[in-house]
């Protein structure tokens, strides 16, 4: 078993099938093997913060294996093409008969599994069984009216809706496998034996980071339970919320594949009387949350051209971009004048993690106050989000800027100051990240260059706003009005 995003033993469908296939035999076992691939990971951005989680994922998955017998063999592959070579060797040194793994969707992940299949399979007596395990309903079974991929959420949603809510078998999870037999311990002592090689390679704190976001399919399902139970009811009112206690963080467990979709799912239709469409407000809003995870995956599948830099919406590829690398700066490093920007920003370096509805704010910003590329702010997000993960920061981020499948109208750009107020309105979020600003009343807090009189602004060490939002909104507008037309 070929493990990658997929660090669970519950519902995971390729290691089950692997665990039953193993019962038919000669040794009766499973093996599991995890690649690191440094490079591969870089390559797409991965953040130090990500990895860790994954690597302390992969710790807790060993331990959990172990008590089946199953080993797991931990192997580091120098280039992406030595994944190819390791696996191969690999499958063909332990005599290994059947080969499962998981599906990943991404352009050069299928490249790499479609050479990694053909390498195994020119050998006689090795087979390859690949699932569909990511999301609640695999992505090509859902087609529009004339069989095309959705490009519209709401129909995306309906045909969701109704096939989950009509077919339990999408929601059936599956247990955890069954074990290797007793000898498997000896047959595979030095891979039991073996300890997962540490990494540590960022400079955030540890024991905060170990605290938030705690290793282990046990630490995610406590999550999910309590987030059932004590949370998902009123989730229509709190999800706007920027205080700590009212993000479920699931987002990290569920990108490395700790936690699976359909378990969510599952407990939040179990908690609304088994239904998906109707009941709790709360419930069926949180559900969608889900869904827009699962559209955007299938819009990968189906548009390919969003893995490749592209837009969603072809004419949008010829908006002329800024290329002013120091205002790009300021916005990463959280200086940009506008407070509740900069928080946004400085959580995401200081955690790794930034509330959904500030990751909508700051990119917006990025896109239609400062016209920085998308395509800079989506790797910016990638390479230091703790829940990365591409076909989501990607659709969200073409969402953000007017150029996905299914985005918010061009004309439509948020006011920073506005939001802020609105969605921090007392300012605390502000305050929190942004200690310059502490003694602030809550009118000043949200823009205080303009709310303080010159020389009272000027005790700050804080810049004043790096543009006028409402010049760089009709900026915005009329490049995209010129590409419109262009069209
Ligand atoms: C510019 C931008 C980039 C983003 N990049 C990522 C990313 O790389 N990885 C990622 O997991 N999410 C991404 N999101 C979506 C969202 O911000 C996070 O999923 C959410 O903040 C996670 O917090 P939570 O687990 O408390 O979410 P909850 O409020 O509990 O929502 C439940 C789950 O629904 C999913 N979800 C919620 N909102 C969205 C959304 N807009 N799109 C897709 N799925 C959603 C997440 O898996 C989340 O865990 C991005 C959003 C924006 C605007």
């Amino acid at each position: 078993m070929w493990f990658r995003n997929d660090l669970r033993l519950r519902d995971n469908k390729a290691l089950y099938a692997a665990a039953a296939r193993a019962k038919l035999g000669s040794k009766k076992s499973v093996i599991g093997l995890f690649v690191i691939s440094e490079k591969e990971w870089a390559s797409h951005d991965e953040a130090p913060i990500k990895i860790d989680f994954w690597i302390r994922n992969l710790v807790v998955l060993k331990r959990s294996l172990e008590k089946l017998h199953i080993p797991l063999i931990v192997k580091k592959a120098a280039t992406g093409s030595q994944v190819v070579e390791l696996i191969e060797s690999t499958v063909k040194g332990m005599d290994v008969s059947h080969v499962f793994w998981n599906v990943e969707y991404m352009v050069d992940e299928m490249r790499r599994d479609a050479a990694v299949l053909k390498a195994l399979t020119k050998n006689p007596g090795i087979y390859v069984e690949q699932h569909d395990d990511q999301g609640v309903v695999p992505p090509k079974e859902m087609k529009n009216k004339i069989g095309e991929g959705h490009t519209s959420f709401e129909s995306f949603r309906s045909t969701w809706n109704t096939l989950v809510e009509t077919d339990p078998h999408y929601l059936q999870l599956l247990p955890v496998p069954e074990a290797n037999p007793i000898e498997a311990k000896q047959l595979y002592a030095e891979y039991f034996n073996a300890s997962v090689p540490p990494y540590h390679p960022h400079s955030l704190d540890m024991s905060e980071i170990e605290q938030l976001y705690p290793a282990g399919e046990d630490a995610a399902h406590e999550r999910l339970r309590a987030f059932i139970e004590n949370k998902i009811m009123r989730y229509h009112l709190t999800k706007d919320s920027l205080t700590e206690e009212d993000d479920t963080k699931l987002s990290p467990y569920l990108s490395n594949g700790v936690l699976s979709t359909r378990q969510c799912v599952a407990a939040a239709r179990a908690a609304n009387n088994n239904k998906i469409i109707v009941g709790n407000e709360g419930v069926r809003t949180w559900i969608k949350e889900i869904i827009w995870r699962e559209f955007y995956r299938h819009v990968l599948v189906f548009y390919p051209r969003v893995c490749k830099n592209r837009a969603f919406k072809p004419p949008t590829d010829s908006i002329r971009w800024s290329s002013d690398d120091r205002k790009f700066q300021i916005w990463c490093q959280g200086k940009t004048g506008y407070p509740i920007i900069d928080a946004g920003m400085r959580q995401l370096n200081a955690t790794g993690y930034m509330h959904s509805r500030i990751r909508m704010l700051v990119a917006c910003f990025l896109v239609k106050d400062l016209l920085i590329s998308w395509q800079k702010g989506e790797k910016y997000f990638m390479s230091h989000l703790i829940d990365g993960e591409f076909s989501f920061n990607n659709g969200s981020w073409q969402w953000c800027a007017s150029t996905g499948a299914e985005s918010q109208p061009y004309f439509r750009v948020f006011n920073p100051v506005v939001q802020s107020q609105k969605f921090d309105p007392v300012g605390d979020y502000i305050r929190h990240w942004v200690p310059e600003l502490k003694g602030l009343s809550d009118k000043q807090v949200h823009d205080p260059y303009h709310a303080m009189s010159a020389k009272e602004f000027g005790k700050l060490t804080y810049p004043k706003p790096i543009v006028d939002h409402s010049e760089a909104r009709k900026k915005f507008v009329e490049e995209y009005k010129r590409v419109l037309v262009q069209k």
